[in-house]
């Protein structure tokens, strides 16, 4: 790309770390805007403030008092709190104490009204502010609605004239799927359902998602892998009709992670720090995880950690097919995470019945997720479909090896170990099938022994380069790519806007 004069980039999304975080998104929120400053552009945030997030812990200041956001032909009052991330990224921090004061994040029956209260709040917030952005990036089906909204009621807006809108989906099956009255909520009515002829279902609900597929001017998720994926009907979540309509503009741009949040170097809640230089030290680390944990402190005896959501999506249902069979073998599990009941029962009874071999802590910990990456040997990801995944290249930072199924973003960060050519920095496995998944731990398990091979491994995944610097450089090209399809499309007159109920 030519031009290189800095943009002003909005960032809009609905988990940002360190104010809320349930998954990997939040992650992508907080260190992405932190990476793009450093390339020298004027990067802001903004998401709702939550009732968890305590004005006074993040030192948040009053920045815009009490102003209009129309919603729903009414209008209601929004507030503007002030933070930053590092010392340097603005957050924006959308206050209404009716959609906001709960003690969690999602999962309410008006979680629609109130993202898009959230996203129209910070379009509104930033004429208050005088401060026009060149990008309103949008991060999942929470503010997709933007990029619905710059290409209709906002089109004529003067304000907005130049702002161009990037959508990235971090998964794709989450799309926020909601009935008409959003689209009244949302001042859309007149507009209509969308229609695609190879998709009824839109004709009858409001996907958000695919709005902002079908309305961004780019689109982008997050591995490259994971991009060509979703255009096949298997993993295309039924959008792919839409997303083969758009190919044009849809790229991947793998995550990078957060180095200075997953340091082992500097890292305060491990027992012992360390890094490539110094990896001896890092053995220190794994009987204090296994005294943590409850389980027999063996330095020989393989130990696999798994952190994640529990949900369908990360390879729970194999793996609980497979497990009494896993724990036959000379080996330890600790597992951490939350999520679906079912899981949460599956892992329970694992934990009761290899009281010595497994530990299960059913809960979100990010101290502990920082002790599992540090004190494990090998690090288990046997997802059924997988977008990025951090918990890979954040295991591979800490010197655990991974163990995961060859999708998505794994495939594309993880390449299976080569007993001829000794390359490789893991363990992978293709099919979605529980004895593949038992003979990649079965291998896994068999190099373990082998302390010259496991080290080439741990030095591979230790040195491999997962920042967000060479990631955000692309997301800076996506930029310039979305303001010169903006100014296109401009130029060609927008197509249809999305068509009027039947
Ligand atoms: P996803 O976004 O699908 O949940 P990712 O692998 O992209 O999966 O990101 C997950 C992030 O959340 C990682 O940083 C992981 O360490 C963290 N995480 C997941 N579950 C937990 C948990 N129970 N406690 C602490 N951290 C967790």
């Amino acid at each position: 790309m030519k031009e290189q004069k800095p943009l002003k980039v909005l960032m809009l999304s609905a988990e940002v770390v360190p104010f809320a975080k349930v998954g990997g998104l939040a992650d992508v929120a907080g260190s992405l805007p932190k990476a793009l400053q450093q390339l020298g552009h004027d990067v802001r945030v903004a998401m709702p403030r939550y009732g968890r997030i305590d004005p006074q812990e993040f030192g948040l200041q009053e920045t815009l008092p009490s102003f209009p956001v129309p919603m729903n032909k009414q209008v209601e009052e929004a507030a503007i709190l002030e933070g930053r991330i590092g010392d340097h990224v603005p957050v924006y921090l959308v206050e209404n104490a009716k959609y906001y004061d709960r003690d969690g994040i999602y999962m309410y029956p008006d979680d629609a009204e109130r993202f898009i209260f959230f996203c129209r709040s910070a379009l509104e917030m930033l004429r208050h502010l005088d401060w026009c952005p060149d990008i309103i990036h949008c991060h999942d089906w929470h503010t997709a609605i933007v990029p619905n909204w710059l290409k209709t009621i906002y089109s004529d807006d003067p304000f907005f004239a130049h702002t161009a809108s990037v959508y990235t989906i971090h998964n794709l099956a989450y799309q926020g799927i909601f009935g008409y009255r959003v689209l009244e909520v949302a001042g859309l009515a007149k507009y209509g359902f969308m229609y695609h002829p190879e998709m009824a279902d839109l004709s009858e609900v409001v996907d958000l998602m695919a709005r902002g597929i079908y309305f961004a001017d780019v689109i982008n998720t997050v591995s490259e892998r994971y991009a060509k994926e979703i255009l096949d009907p298997k993993m295309g979540e039924k959008l792919d009709p839409l997303l083969r309509d758009r190919r044009d503009r849809l790229y991947g741009i793998l995550n990078g992670i957060d180095y200075e949040v997953f340091n082992p170097a500097t890292d305060p809640y491990i027992a012992q720090q360390y890094d490539v230089e110094h990896l001896d030290k890092r053995a220190a680390n794994k009987p204090a995880l296994q005294q943590e944990a409850g389980l027999r402190v063996h330095a020989d005896t393989p130990l696999v950690g798994l952190v994640s959501r529990l949900a369908d999506q990360k390879g729970f249902d194999i793996l609980s097919d497979v497990i009494d069979h896993l724990l036959d073998l000379d080996l330890q599990f600790v597992v951490l995470g939350t999520g679906d009941p079912h899981y949460h029962e599956m892992l329970s009874r694992v934990a009761q019945a290899y009281r010595s071999k497994a530990a299960v802590f059913l809960t979100f910990n990010a101290e502990l997720a920082h002790k599992i990456y540090a004190g494990s040997d090998l690090f288990l990801m046997p997802s059924r479909y997988e977008p990025c995944g951090l918990g890979q290249m954040i295991a591979m930072r800490y010197g655990s090896v991974p163990v995961v199924r060859a999708t998505g973003g794994l495939a594309d960060t993880v390449a299976d170990l080569d007993p001829r050519s000794g390359e490789g920095n893991g363990f992978s496995f293709e099919p979605y099938d529980r004895w593949a998944l038992f003979a990649a731990i079965v291998r896994a398990v068999e190099n373990f022994k082998y302390g010259d091979t496991w080290r080439q491994l741990q030095i591979r995944g230790m040195s491999a380069d997962f920042t967000w610097r060479a990631s955000a450089a692309k997301y800076v090209d996506l930029y310039h790519r979305a303001l010169a399809t903006h100014a296109k499309d401009e130029k060609a007159e927008q197509p249809a806007k999305g068509k009027k109920k039947p």
